[in-house]
């Protein structure tokens, strides 16, 4: 395990909100959901909080959101499609005048990204995995294999395979051997705000705006993507947005939020695929056999990061997979211009 930074100021992983939801409409995506749940649930040390996730949309994407609904009950994901007034009856303190529907997996929930983080590292050392603080800086390739790599410090290492899950860096590294990948850094803000007034425990909620809202302890953790955000390495913190963007999306879903405090705000970078918005996963084939990419997870890389490692073992290992089949999350799919989108809310 490469690791330049062994402090993870600038990965995504310990910024990230923790929200973990089988809401998807993609089969592999739910899948890979409902394996990683079940797996961090069983791990008493990341914190699992099951409040449930409750996406409310207007009626531009009620169908969407229904569809996906079916999609996610037919693989046997617990859910509730709830019209606007059974939304305003049971969330009395939220706006729903410009609500058509919301679907709640009261199964879902949250947990702590570093904990998450830190257990693999502790779980994989036990095991036998060696850390090196190093940096990865040259990829040396013979054929279709690649043979080993270049650290910053001069130290070659030689491998009969490579994972490269450098987040927003993976595209950089795939360079050094070849590979282009659509992958980006996308500068995402996240803010922990507290309100005067005392609400109900609530589920995670997604609104039309795209605006997330999490309890936190005392308080909430709130962010608002905003896809055009300009790429690039950039973690200032901007706080004008939360007073002109994520304030007023707050307080017009719950008017409790008119009232905050904000206490604590970050910047994050989603490695954002631009293809699909979708992870790319696996080997090139024929190309880099033994040199596998598992990058561009564009904001939901932690909640299916148990069922990623997963796969690759199987990979790897067995040269196919066998839990769940992401052959379609391949690279493949990037060579031939081919999205794999998530379809409605992401
Ligand atoms: C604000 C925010 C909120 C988010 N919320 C959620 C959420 O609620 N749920 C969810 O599932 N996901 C969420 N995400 C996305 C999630 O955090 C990421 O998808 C996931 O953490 C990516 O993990 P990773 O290990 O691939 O990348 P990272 O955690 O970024 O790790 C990449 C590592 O690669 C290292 N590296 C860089 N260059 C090199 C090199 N040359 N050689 C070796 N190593 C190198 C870096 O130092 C870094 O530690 C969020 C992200 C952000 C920013």
């Amino acid at each position: 395990m490469i690791e330049p930074d062994p402090t993870y100021a600038k990965a995504a992983t310990p910024v990230a909100t923790g929200g973990c939801r089988r809401l998807f409409s993609l089969p592999e995506n739910i899948r890979m959901s409902q394996y990683s749940i079940e797996f961090l649930k069983a791990w008493p040390d990341v914190q699992w909080r099951e409040r449930g996730y409750l996406f409310v949309v207007g009626k531009d994407h009620a169908e969407v959101l229904e569809s996906n609904c079916r999609t996610q009950e037919s693989l046997g994901v617990k859910v509730e499609l709830m019209d606007r007034s059974r939304i305003a009856g049971k969330y009395p303190w939220m706006r729903t005048d410009d609500l058509a529907l919301g679907v709640l997996s009261p199964e879902d929930g949250w947990l702590d990204p570093n904990s998450v983080l830190q257990g693999f590292r502790k779980k994989a050392q036990a095991l036998g995995a060696r850390f090196m603080a190093d940096r990865v800086v040259d990829v040396h390739t013979e054929g279709n294999a690649v043979t080993g790599l270049e650290l910053a410090s001069g130290t070659r290492v030689r491998a009969n395979a490579v994972i490269n899950a450098a987040g927003c860096w993976a595209a950089s590294i795939a360079k050094l051997a070849g590979m282009e990948l659509p992958v980006n850094p996308m500068r995402r803000f996240e803010h922990y705000v507290e309100i005067a007034a005392e609400l109900p425990p609530m589920p995670l909620i997604k609104d039309p705006e795209r605006l997330v809202i999490r309890p936190e302890g005392k308080g909430y953790s709130v962010g608002l993507v905003r896809s055009d955000e300009p790429r690039g390495f950039n973690f200032d913190v901007d706080p004008a947005y939360f007073e002109s963007v994520v304030w007023p999306a707050c307080a017009s879903r719950i008017p409790a939020f008119e009232a905050l405090k904000l206490k604590r705000e970050w910047a994050g970078l989603y490695d954002e695929c631009e293809l699909d918005g979708n992870m790319i996963l696996g080997n090139w084939p024929g190309r880099l056999d033994n040199f596998y990419v598992a990058c561009g997870f564009s904001g939901h890389g932690l909640m299916h990061a148990p069922a990623v490692g997963r796969a690759l073992a199987e990979l790897i290992v067995k040269g196919r997979y066998e839990t769940i089949d992401l052959s379609r999350m391949g690279y493949a799919r990037v060579l031939d211009n081919a999205p794999y989108r998530e379809r409605g809310i992401v």
